[in-house]
């Protein structure tokens, strides 16, 4: 053996090149077709040039160093002085100040008008489905921030004060008293120690001062805590109530907000998520005494809708990684794209992704009809609990059968999978966990059975699925709590392949047959795809086929 042998060539044999310097938005065909379903003019909303800006290798790699660098809390300055401050990595700044100049924060307030009614939403949603892709951590404030308004409304004087500051487009993440700042962000904090679910069993008590409220309790998950403002829940004399609670009192002091520590988290890494003290903090009361779970309540509609949408994302982006790197890669010979058994893989997560992402840009269309059409209202009431559901719960499982198709890639870290697929559980943990949505969805059937009815009897229709034989009966008889998963889980899908069938692909069959009519839960690669396999595969990415 001569000294410089090296058993590794220079360049290495037989790898797929990284997946950058692609169009997100171009290359991904369920993603156009649903967004034109959905009533968006993707030339005038700028969607290629997006989808290229947020596929570019400078935005991954952004991405990257965000989440290898997490949030540091800072307690105290060198002196001492309690600063209670939270330092980002600047790429997770760098993508902050990308994502709030598009609007992801606070598009659908632009053409509110006087009523503030939110409008635009699915083409918001084609953004945050795309922007996610690239990096899911810094989504978060973002989400908080453009939800935030619909609590407000409770409050108008609030709203018209804060609703510049919301919709400014440049980020500036300073610590400054909010009405200083081109921009601002908002963030939430409900979940004490004692219970996230069971908000009611807050004990946070709010008690009334001159100009507002001084709250006082402990919250144990309140994410992006460089906010601005967060919308907390408290007990006030007349009952559990929500309130504006800003970083700076009204005279320009630093509010008692103080943090205890910031969780050390599974993924998501790029976000920081504090457990936080309020010690006698000032804040200002939005919509009645006893009010605060129907006022936030408005406010999680709104984030439910946008995890549904970002877990979307999360499966499109591993989905396009398998098909990328089965493309290139060679196994005895062939491609794997090639091999049968990797193709009925491939095709199975196609579906899969082609369902969650018809479903999710339909339901961001039935929010932007809600207000003019009692049907869409109906609709989005419905199927938004249920969609959170099902996409959220199926990005991990997804993720990770995309992972295996990369081999041992796809579970080292620089590679994009492992990254992923840690992000994917917390958007079904958080803003409703699975039993939650299950349940919210037999309480939108119980207080509406006719109204459900009438919209589970057109989702039928839609694509010529008999609801009572897939078991979604709203007879109060047939309704019960210990099947509520089943239920919800039939819903979406339900709504999935009603939502493929608007589709020129036709693929509503496929899924019909493989996730309402099949045998139950399967691995991937398993499935009956009613003879779509090729075009499943073609649709992925045009180049890869
Ligand atoms: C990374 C991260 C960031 C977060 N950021 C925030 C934030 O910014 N602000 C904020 O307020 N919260 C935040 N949360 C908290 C999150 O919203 C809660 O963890 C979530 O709502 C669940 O509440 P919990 O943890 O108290 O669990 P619990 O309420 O104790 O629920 C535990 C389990 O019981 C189930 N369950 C609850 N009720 C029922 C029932 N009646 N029947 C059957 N099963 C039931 C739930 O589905 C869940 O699976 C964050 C969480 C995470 C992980």
């Amino acid at each position: 053996m001569t000294a410089d042998f090296s058993p590794f060539a220079l360049e290495a044999p037989n790898q797929s090149p990284p997946f950058v310097d692609r169009n997100f938005f171009d290359e991904d065909l369920p993603l156009r077709e649903s967004t034109a379903r959905a009533g968006v003019d993707a030339a005038a909303e700028g969607l290629s040039a997006f989808g290229a800006e947020y596929g570019a290798a400078e935005q991954i790699e952004a991405g990257r160093l965000a989440n290898e660098n997490p949030p540091k809390l800072r307690v105290v300055d060198s002196r001492g002085n309690r600063i209670d401050a939270v330092e980002f990595h600047p790429a997770y700044h760098a993508l902050m100040a990308r994502s709030m100049k598009a609007g992801l924060h606070c598009s659908i307030w632009d053409q509110a008008g006087a009523a503030r009614a939110p409008r635009g939403h699915a083409a918001r949603a084609a953004r945050l489905y795309i922007a996610t892709q690239t990096e899911a951590g810094h989504i978060c404030p973002l989400t908080m921030t453009n939800a935030s308004l619909a609590a407000l409304r409770a409050a108008p004087d609030l709203a018209r004060a804060w609703l510049p500051k919301i919709t400014g487009r440049t980020y500036d993440p300073s610590l400054k008293p909010w009405w200083e700042k081109s921009a601002v962000t908002l963030g939430m904090g409900m979940t004490e120690p004692q219970g996230g679910t069971d908000v009611r069993a807050n004990t946070s008590v709010a008690t009334p001062i001159e100009g507002g409220y001084e709250i006082k309790g402990a919250k144990w998950f309140m994410s992006a805590p460089m906010c601005d403002a967060f919308l907390v829940l408290a007990q006030a004399p007349g009952g559990l109530t929500t309130f504006l609670l800003p970083r700076f009192r009204p005279d320009g002091a630093r509010n008692a907000i103080f943090f205890r520590r910031l969780k050390d988290k599974l993924g998501n890494r790029s976000n920081a998520s504090s457990e936080v003290e309020f010690v006698g903090a000032f804040a200002e009361r939005v919509g009645e005494e006893g009010q605060g779970v129907k006022t936030i309540l408005e406010m999680v509609q709104l984030t439910r809708l946008d995890c549904a949408i970002s877990s979307a994302g999360l499966m499109r982006f591993a989905l396009a990684q398998a098909a990328h790197h089965a493309s290139w890669r060679r196994v005895f010979q062939r491609r794997l794209i090639d091999q049968p058994l990797m193709r009925a893989v491939l095709a199975d997560l196609a579906l899969e992704v082609e369902g969650a992402t018809a479903l999710a840009l339909r339901l961001a269309r039935a929010f932007d009809r809600a207000g003019e059409d009692a049907g869409e209202a109906a609709y989005a009431r419905l199927v938004t609990p249920a969609a959170k559901y099902l996409i959220c719960k199926s990005a991990p499982h997804l993720i990770y059968e995309a992972m295996e198709c990369l081999g041992g890639n796809g579970y080292v870290e620089e590679w994009p999978l492992a990254r992923a697929y840690r992000e994917a559980p917390v958007n079904a943990i958080w803003e409703g966990s699975g039993n939650v949505m299950a349940l919210d969805v037999m309480r939108a059937v119980s207080r509406s059975p006719d109204g459900a009815a009438a919209v589970i009897a057109k989702l039928g229709e839609a694509c010529a699925l008999d609801p009572k034989a897939l078991g979604l009966d709203v007879a109060p008889a047939a309704l019960q709590e210990r099947h509520a998963r089943r239920f919800c889980e039939r819903l979406a899908r339900l709504a999935a392949a009603a939502s493929l069938a608007e589709g020129q692909a036709g693929l509503n069959e496929a899924y019909a047959a493989a996730r309402l009519r099949g045998e139950g839960p399967r691995q991937y690669g398993a499935s009956e795809l009613a003879g779509a396999e090729d075009k499943l595969i073609e649709r992925i990415l045009p180049s890869a086929a």
